[in-house]
């Protein structure tokens, strides 16, 4: 009956690539498979010292970094994220993530992980947005992995809406100290996925994994599904 209600509705209101705007078929959701096919995935997941492991090194200790695919300006992730944040579409992130969980199950990079933690957003900006973007994209990771997702601990402290206005250098110092744990042993001794929506300065990344390895024997590792070409 769900089904037919939603046939009929998609004759006025069908269900759109986000991409390209082409309709959907039955079995495609969010993206069309001609889209899906034509992302540009990095699979740095398969290469230790790629370019986001270059990019945090000598900055925190980490495991391994990766992303799902090149956050390139015009291209289509960009739109992909474009509607996550700022569409009210929280469902193309746990798509995204089920696709990222599809990507990198069995491999070396997700084998240890212990448990995935988005990054936190204030809870002003999850009120206006309705939403986390970085816990959908865990929740669909977690559909894949089985990996339990924690958002308790680590938590945020500041709000800091004028970051992008801002140089790297002060982006930096503003970030600092915007995140604490609600607690020191939840996350000793875990190996913690630190999951964010697009990476490019890591500047946030860089402050939520200093709180985190506050724990005794932490370690930590960092994906995102978009990352600067
Ligand atoms: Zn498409």
């Amino acid at each position: 009956m769900k089904n037919i209600f939603h046939s009929f509705l998609g004759l006025f209101f069908p269900d759109l690539c986000v991409v390209c705007r082409d309709r959907l078929i039955d079995a495609e959701q969010h993206i069309c498979t001609d889209c899906l096919l034509l992302l540009p995935k990095t699979n740095f997941h398969l290469q230790p010292d790629n370019r986001l492991e270059q990019l945090f090194a000598g900055r925190i200790p980490f495991e391994r970094a990766a992303a799902f695919a090149y956050f390139i300006k015009g291209g289509s992730l960009q739109q992909i994220i474009h509607e996550l944040k700022y569409k009210q579409n929280p469902d193309i992130g746990y798509f995204m993530g089920k696709l990222s969980g599809d990507n990198i199950k069995g491999s070396d990079f997700i084998s240890s992980v212990d448990l995935l933690v988005p990054v936190p957003l204030h809870p002003k900006r999850q009120r206006e947005r309705g939403y986390n973007q970085s816990l959908k994209i865990c929740e669909g990771l977690s559909a894949i992995t089985g990996i339990p997702v924690n958002t308790e601990t680590l938590v945020r402290t500041v709000n800091n809406p004028s970051q992008t206005k801002n140089s790297r250098f002060d982006r930096w110092t503003n970030v600092e100290d915007i995140f604490s744990l609600a607690d020191r042993d939840t996350f000793g001794n875990k190996h913690i996925l630190l999951v964010d929506d697009v990476i490019t300065t890591g500047s946030t990344i860089e402050s939520c994994a200093k709180e985190i390895l506050k724990s005794d024997e932490s370690k930590i590792s960092i994906f995102a599904i978009g990352t600067a070409n």
